[in-house]
């Protein structure tokens, strides 16, 4: 009870500050140093820009200065300037209120390889396929036993009678063993080991991982009748090069001795459902390369094991197939297609590709009888038996380094016990009865019987425990049953022993959608994380065009790994936590940026008349969607990475060639003689498709799971109609239609509508889906795509739940009759359904609150504005239908399908300003520029004059939304050129209400948007937030306490913002920036005072004696308005809104290793701190009349001020300031020391994490979350 409500405690702390960047250090254990924590908890208390504790901390420099404030308020209320002395009055109130952050292509397919049906990844139209009439409608038709799982579909019941022992299965019975018909078993040991998941993919290698690989190579070489096989190289890969020769020696004498099997050998295990063959087959690539390069081709696995991913796909049998397998295992497949399987003794078939005739593809195929890949559910029918031979289960045998007990007592009656010669006999008697139970559901006499599970094998104890118990079970069954042989084997070993001893039944068809129990459908995966899923397709479009313009594989390996390890099953399929979702994220948008840089760097030098080139789609976060960056007016070059003609416009570019062309290639509208006709109200489409935006409100599900609960139209409120329902727009939801046409041999035939939906899904049990409606009499039948290659077919079942029939749309959804086919293309994956006829649904987002007990234990809340962009093609001619026709697509659809997943890609020059940048949900590629500078108020217009430097400046933004709008209202009516001078405004998270009012002032001012990507309010769980995990082993800050996220957020914001601002292109003429907050005021004559003051500091001179210029006199200290308004004077830098130039940048990068380590969370006492040390000058020029006025309070502006205060301040508590600035300056004597150099800053900024993450900003290192997770 204590630890939750001081929890609770603790979040209203926290939410508090981040409203007023006050820090909650003070909620910290009592430090170490009393006197000193105290000034470091006034120092909590302030604004950022105002530095109490600086005086504070000088015992009696404070008390001196506590004296000249009230002197000072005493000398000024003297005055006779009126003025003043108001000014004065209002900042002492504020004050009193509360001084309150390929080789080519990589081995691509072509259609020259290989026969299919589907579309070919490479953007090759496939050859079609031939009539392959008769086979489907009658399986059997060939005289071969052949089962064709869209038929079950039909036909099967999905039941789910209660079968006993085996619950989902029936009752067994042993089989006979004799010498005559011995039975073999292959006991094999396995680690299932999830490249991400809890935990990221760094995480789990440090904490699990390579402990599990440790031991096993050291429990392998005890005893060489011990076996283990691997599957994920991408742990393996990183474990094999910390290993030393003598280690990796080992390996190699493992693997000869076959003791030790690679299987599958693909980076990851991948995901069958949203993943596409580019994405797997690189995935297995990478691995292959990897074991084929350290250990040789001999060593590349000939057989596959796929044991967790939700449902299989035929797919993945073609690709091993090609990659010269032999035979695969699978294993989560429904429940019922089990047990129909096993009662026919068909788990073992020949996976046929539904297009291959002559079974050219065919492979070997074992499904696992069973509910799951654990030891309870693989030596046999019954669990509970099972269970008591799971060995790594004994008392004190699954206890990790650290004490943690990761192995749970079995959960029915019988306990495992150890095995010894008293008990030997009886325990192998029962568990031979379970491989003889087993053995009844397959057609050889061998057994397959994994022994392991999630991340086990990771301690030597647990090892010896399952190889010892084992094995005494093994010798005593070899020596004492005839006709049993039983030992530890590898995958290959089985399958040797098995293929070719029976003829298998020929299976075709997906195991979609997946059912482990009762009604728990996976069909929610199909669309969880879509913001994730998109940009893993990105990834793959700016991939496979690097490699088309010749980029090798060694070249893209980083990007090819990054991309292979989000093919992972608990990645693509965003079934992972928040923070592991967000380390593949990153991981994807550095890779994005890697292979742009290798794509720029060959234009650039192909095109050196064009000057620098750049991306003209880029974003600006990992989770951020694409903004342009390009001009509209200008040229951009154009590169098509298809082998077909693309069109930009008018302009046409060959294929796999370079072109030249104008944005937008596409604009929002109409073509000539359009039929398309929206509802004037809700601006939704109503012909040819009716067009539906839907919502499932649900009680239930989560990652994984998809359970219904009422269907509806979504209401949206402020529906914005443009171009007559063209662009219709509401808060969250956004939808621009874009015509097409279709190429002049299809005019007639084939209507094309392009529909871009940008979608930013807030409320919680809530899954958005747009529906497409048309009266095609399609009789239940629904054609979905198969990883962008195959075709499936479902037929639509009354009798089962909605959730079993939502299905993957990798890339496409098609209905059909005999007068329209409705074909729906995708650019990423996502769940789709056919519920009525006539419909197609496609999933856009879903968000829930809860898991749903797949072990996640959290719900899919990280929702962000999220691009679907679907094409639909409705098509009169051309396609095959009737029940006798294998599904395919048309040559036209062919072509729309690869222009939308291999679009041209486009690179301009760099722009002279980026408007809106990250800032617009909605893209604006299609807008005509929106910036027109208007003149309000004052007229400012004869000051419009071109100035000699120009200084943009930077507003460091939170939420204070009522604040900012203030001071953007002050500087519209200040002579800031903001026609031609840009205002960058960054944001520590995105608070909508904030980037509502940015996009308002878009037609005021030229806005550049940055968005912190180590925000701590959009990662309160992970890096840089409150990371529980970094406390673990961290002994404190300099005072003992440990981190606080609220404490150094600020600093990581600042820190970020500074390295960001001045490495933007678009503001590379910029000769300095002033840093300002969202709660400064700007005077009237604020840019000339910068002019002056910059001009005067720009001198050879001056550049190394100052800082730079600061704009308050005051510090906000009413008292210390000098008497001479009309002059300039040099004082120490102490805090407050500054102006630095790019040489002084340039200075503090050089010394960012004292600015990251030293202790203190305030980033201007930091640089205090190095100004102290003399590494950076102290000294600033300021004006004595203040430029600048601080109106940020504690809480909400209203709570606090009455607003004819605040107009007050603002009309005379800033004044126009003109002085001249000559040689002779004023200058504060006392403050003019460097300040004293302090061992000791002011803590909560001792976490070696935040130091790295700080000191790679500043080197221009990606500053990868991942690294901070381990001490
Ligand atoms: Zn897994």
């Amino acid at each position: 009870m204590t630890t939750l409500r001081s929890r609770q405690q603790h979040g209203l702390e926290a939410t508090a500050s981040r409203g007023d960047k006050t820090k909650t250090a003070l909620t910290k254990a009592p430090p170490t140093n009393p006197s000193v924590r105290t000034a470091s908890r006034i120092g909590d208390k302030r604004n950022q820009f105002f530095d109490l504790h600086i005086f504070l901390n000088y015992g009696w420099i404070g008390i001196l200065l506590i004296f000249l404030w009230f002197w000072g308020l005493y000398y000024v209320i003297q005055s006779t300037d009126e003025k003043s002395t108001k000014l004065i009055e209002i900042q002492h109130l504020l004050r009193k209120r509360g001084n309150g952050a390929q080789g080519k292509a990589g081995g691509k397919i072509t259609s020259s390889q290989v026969q299919h049906s589907g579309f070919d990844i490479a953007g090759n139209p496939a050859k079609d396929m031939g009539a392959s009439a008769g086979k489907y409608a009658d399986p059997d038709s060939d005289g071969h036993e052949t089962i064709d799982m869209r038929e079950w579909s039909r036909t099967l019941p999905f039941a789910n009678p209660d079968g006993g022992t085996w619950a989902q299965g029936f009752e067994l019975d042993p089989i006979p063993i004799s010498k005559t018909t011995p039975l073999k078993v292959f006991v094999v040991p396995h680690s299932h080991c999830d490249p991400g998941w809890l935990k990221t993919f760094d995480e789990y290698y440090q904490s699990q991982t390579k402990h599990i690989l440790d031991t096993i190579m050291e429990s392998l070489q005890q005893d060489q009748r011990r076996k283990f096989i691997w599957a994920e190289i991408s742990f393996f890969e990183k474990w094999w090069n910390e290993q030393s020769a003598d280690i990796q020696d080992t390996v190699r004498m493992l693997l000869r001795n076959k003791q030790f099997e690679f299987v599958t050998g693909g980076w990851v295990q991948p995901d069958e459902a949203n993943t596409d063959l580019y994405a797997m087959e690189v995935q297995l690539q990478e691995g292959h390369d990897f074991i084929r390069e350290t250990f040789g081709e001999e060593y590349i696995p000939k057989y596959g094991w796929s044991i967790d991913p939700f449902g299989f796909s035929p797919t993945m049998a073609y690709l091993l197939k090609k990659y010269g397998f032999k035979g695969m295992l699978i294993q989560r497949v429904h429940y019922a297609v089990k047990k129909e399987l096993a009662l026919h003794r068909q788990l073992e078939f020949l996976w046929r590709q539904t297009w291959d005739d002559e079974g050219e593809y065919d492979m070997f195929t074992h499904m696992m009888p069973f509910f799951s890949y654990d030891v309870p559910h693989s030596c046999g029918p019954d669990p509970e038996v099972c269970c008591a031979f799971d060995f790594a289960r004994l008392p004190n045998v699954g206890v990790d380094a650290d004490g943690i007990v990761y192995t749970k007592e079995c959960p029915w009656e019988l306990k495992v016990k150890p095995i010894h010669q008293r008990n030997v006999a009886k325990r192998a008697m029962v568990l031979l009865d379970q491989y003889r139970k087993k053995a009844s559901l397959f057609r050889s006499n061998v057994v397959i019987a994994p022994v392991g599970d999630d991340f086990r094998y990771r301690t030597l104890a647990e090892a010896q425990a399952q190889f010892e118990n084992h094995q005494l079970l093994f010798d005593y069954l070899n020596e004492n049953i005839a006709g049993v042989s039983i030992q530890f084997g590898t995958l290959s070993e089985y399958f040797d022993a098995v293929i070719g001893t029976f003829d298998p039944p020929i299976l075709k068809g997906s195991f979609f959608t997946y059912a482990d129990h009762k009604e728990d459908y996976w069909s929610g995966y199909f669309t969880s994380r879509p913001f994730d899923k998109a940009l893993g397709r990105r990834l793959e479009r700016t991939l496979f065009a690097a490699e088309t313009m010749g980029a090798t594989k060694e070249e893209m390996r980083e990007a090819r790994r990054s991309m292979s390890l989000f093919q992972h099953h608990d990645a693509i399929t965003g079934t992972a936590t928040d923070k592991v979702m967000e380390d593949y994220a990153t991981r994807m948008q550095n890779a994005i940026l890697d292979i742009e840089q290798w794509m720029v760097k060959k234009l650039t030098a192909e095109h050196e008349h064009l000057g620098t080139l750049q991306p003209c789609w880029q974003s600006p976060s990992s989770r951020g969607m694409d903004v342009n960056f390009c001009n509209e007016s200008d040229q951009v070059l154009l590169f098509n990475p298809l082998d077909t003609e693309q069109l930009c416009g008018d302009v046409s570019v060959k294929g796999r060639s370079m072109g030249m062309g104008t944005l937008p290639c596409e604009r929002p509208g109409s073509i000539p003689n359009s039929i398309i006709q929206f509802d004037p109200l809700s601006g939704l489409m109503t012909h040819p498709i009716k067009e539906q935006w839907m919502v499932w409100s649900v009680n239930e599900g989560g990652a994984y799971l998809f359970v219904p609960g009422s269907l509806h139209d979504y209401k949206g409120i402020d529906i914005q109609i443009e171009m007559g329902g063209f662009v219709v727009k509401t808060k969250n939801w956004r939808r621009t239609v874009i015509e097409r046409t279709v190429p002049t041999n299809f005019q007639g035939k084939a209507t094309f509508i392009e529909f871009i939906y940008e979608t930013n899904l807030r409320d919680d049990e809530e899954e958005w889906l747009v529906r497409f409606n048309t009266d095609i009499q399609s009789d239940g039948v629904f054609h979905t795509d198969l990883n962008g290659f195959n075709f499936d077919t479902h037929y639509h079942r009354p009798d089962l739940p909605i959730q079993a029939q939502v299905y993957p749309m990798p890339t496409h959804a098609s209905i059909q009759d005999s007068d329209r086919r409705l074909t729906v293309l995708s650019e990423h994956s996502q769940g789709t359904a056919s519920l009525e006829d006539g419909t197609i649904d496609v999933w856009l987002d879903r968000r829930l609150s809860q898991g749903d007990g797949r072990g996640l234990e959290q719900g899919v809340q990280d929702n962000v504005w999220t691009r679907s962009k679907l094409r639909v093609l409705v098509e009169t001619e051309g396609y095959k239908h009737g029940q006798n026709e294998e599904f395919d697509t048309t040559p036209l659809c062919k072509q729309m399908w690869k222009e939308l997943n291999h679009p041209l890609e486009l690179f301009g020059t760099v722009k002279d300003t980026v408007k809106g940048f990250g800032s617009t949900p909605f893209h604006n590629d299609f807008k005509p520029s929106n910036f027109n500078p208007t003149q309000t108020g004052d007229d400012l217009s004869h000051k419009q004059q071109a100035y000699k430097y120009e200084i943009p400046i930077v507003f460091m933004v939170q939420k204070r939304v009522d604040y900012f709008k203030r001071v953007i209202d002050s500087l519209r009516k200040s002579d800031f050129p903001r026609a031609t001078v840009p205002i960058i405004i960054s944001h520590d998270g995105r608070i909508q209400e904030m980037i509502n009012f940015v996009e308002s002032i878009q037609s005021d001012f030229q806005v550049i948007q940055l968005f912190h990507p180590y925000s701590c309010i959009e990662h309160p769980n992970s890096f840089p937030g409150d990371d529980p995990s970094l406390n673990k082993g961290y002994e404190g800050d300099s005072y003992g306490n440990l981190r606080d996220a609220h404490v150094c957020c600020l600093k990581h914001h600042f820190t970020w913002m500074i390295n960001e601002v001045f490495e933007l292109t678009s503001v590379k003429m910029a000769a300095g920036f002033l840093f300002m907050e969202e709660d400064y005021l700007v005077a009237p004559t604020i840019y000339e005072t910068l002019q002056t003051g910059f001009g005067f500091l720009d001198q050879d001179n001056k550049k190394d004696e100052y800082f730079g210029l600061t704009l308050d006199i005051s510090d906000n200290f009413a008292n210390k308005i000098p008497k001479k308004r009309n002059q300039w004077t040099t004082k120490r830098f102490v805090s407050g809104p500054m102006t630095i130039g790019r040489h002084m940048f340039a200075l503090l990068q050089q010394f960012s290793n004292q600015y990251c380590e030293f202790d203190d969370y305030n980033w201007d006492w930091s640089m205090v701190h190095l100004m102290g040390k003399g590494l950076l000058p102290c000294k600033t020029l300021v004006p004595n009349e203040p430029q600048v006025l601080h109106i940020g309070i504690d809480g909400g502006l209203h709570d606090h001020y009455e607003n004819s205060e605040l107009e007050e301040a603002i009309t005379i508590g800033l004044q126009p300031f003109h002085a001249k600035l000559s040689g002779q300056l004023s200058e504060v004597g006392r403050f003019m020391d460097f300040p004293k150099a302090h061992d000791q800053g002011y803590g909560g900024w001792g976490h070696p994490a935040d130091q790295e993450h700080c000191k790679k900003l500043f080197h221009g290192q990606d500053p990868k979350p991942k690294q901070y997770f381990h001490l």
